[in-house]
């Protein structure tokens, strides 16, 4: 077994975006500071409704998926087809935008906690053009596992195998074989996972820090900051005095090149010269 060790760290940054929500951006801050075939990671948190309630109004996506995770809040989403779908706390909206969509995300509250996270995940070169399609993800779809050393874990994709019991999230067979949990360990506490050797991982902890790796080489990482892992067959995270909440993800890469301009990523520069034209002529969906 070789346990993965922090090979880097990104600290997130604060900036805003949609109407002018304000969020912290660590994968994506750059387009050099990527994990294939993860683009971006925003996470959204405040008790102001100045700082969310702009929402996100209507844009396009073209050849990569978005999944939004709430913690706390609402979140109505609707796009050019007509489909709405009401995110609440707890819920994953899972988008594939494929060829293209245009859709608004807009906070359904106008008071008390909205935080929750947005992740882009690049599709493969012949999944790109497929037709749009979403799935809202309620709560208590997503099975949660008790930990042994005290604390919880939600699957959200792929599957955990937790002391030999495997447990199945609600979304399965994406092509990058994608793992998305939500892991909170109590102060103190200690969680180990097998993971794919081959996949990349990060760790990002919203609240509260860890350290990861074996023992003797064990490295912090602070709230808000993205750890990506080295290769490895297992991870080992110690959570820090206050507990932590954090997320973790892996997934196969698709070492394929990437061209984006904002909202549309595929592979070449025509690719994205044709997105912008469709876009302006009506025909990106
Ligand atoms: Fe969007």
């Amino acid at each position: 077994m070789t346990t993965r060790t922090i090979q880097q760290i990104i600290q997130s940054v604060a900036t805003s975006d949609g109407g002018g929500v304000k969020l912290r951006r660590s994968l994506g801050q750059t387009q050099t500071l990527r994990l294939d075939p993860f683009l971006m990671l925003d996470e959204f948190s405040s008790i102001n409704p100045d700082d969310y309630i702009a929402g996100f109004p209507e844009h396009p996506h073209r050849g990569f998926e978005t999944v939004t995770y709430l913690l706390e809040g609402h979140m109505l989403h609707s796009d050019h087809l007509g489909n709405q779908g009401h995110l609440k706390s707890g819920g994953v909206q899972w988008m594939r935008a494929g060829r293209g969509i245009i859709h608004s995300e807009m906070p359904q509250q106008d008071q008390g906690r909205l935080q929750g996270f947005q992740l882009w995940v690049n599709l493969p070169a012949s999944e790109k053009m497929q037709t749009a399609a979403y799935r809202d993800i309620q709560a208590d779809a997503i099975p949660v596992v008790a930990l042994p050393d005290g604390g919880q874990l939600k699957v959200i994709a792929g599957q955990a195998d937790i002391a030999g019991i495997r447990t199945d999230g609600p979304i399965q067979g994406l092509s990058t074989d994608l793992l998305y949990l939500d892991v909170r360990i109590a102060s103190g506490g200690h969680f180990t996972l097998p993971l794919a050797n081959d996949h990349n991982a990060f760790v990002y902890p919203y609240q509260g820090h860890c350290n990861i790796g074996a023992a003797a080489s064990s490295r912090p990482l602070a709230a808000q900051s993205v750890g990506i892992l080295s290769k490895g067959d297992s991870i080992d995270i110690h959570a820090g005095n206050e507990g932590v909440g954090l997320l973790l993800l892996a997934a196969k890469p698709l070492n394929e090149p990437i061209a984006q301009y904002g909202p549309f990523v595929m592979n070449t520069r025509e690719e994205i010269e044709q997105a912008i034209a469709d876009y302006k002529n009506g025909c990106l969906v």
